[in-house]
């Protein structure tokens, strides 16, 4: 998608500090961190939100989910625990409609969240 900010990351039009790749996902730091590790984890394919990835059904998903454990683990954070967060509508915090994981650590995570 031409317009969607994230697209622009996986071809290269935007600058992110990317941390991690496979074939079908990309890894990169948050703008805004909220933890020390605050990393995205997208599929380098678009889908509006984690609804739209589920129901893609071809393993995408999983790939997402493999690369954000894969990013807590080279960031250090695996050990102390960390968050995978996908906020799913606007009602929820979602700001940028292209799927992404939050992988949060690093830190303390209150919970519930706010
Ligand atoms: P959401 O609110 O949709 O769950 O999360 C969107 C996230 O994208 C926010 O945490 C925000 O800080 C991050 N973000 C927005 N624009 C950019 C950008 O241009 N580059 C990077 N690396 N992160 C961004
Ligand atoms: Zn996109």
């Amino acid at each position: 998608m031409s317009d969607c900010l994230f697209c622009k990351i996986v071809a290269n039009e935007i600058p992110a500090e990317i941390v991690y790749e496979t074939g079908r996902t990309l890894a990169f730091r948050d703008v805004n961190p909220q933890a020390p590790t605050h990393v995205l984890v997208i599929p380098k394919e678009h889908h509006a939100d984690a609804a739209a990835l589920a129901a893609a059904d071809d393993g995408l998903a999983d790939e997402v989910l493999k690369s954000a454990h894969e990013v807590a683990v080279l960031d250090g954070v695996s050990g102390s625990g960390y968050r995978i967060v996908f906020n799913t509508g606007a009602g929820a915090g979602q700001t940028v409609f292209h799927v992404h994981a939050h992988v949060l650590g690093g830190r303390d995570l209150g919970w519930p969240p706010g």
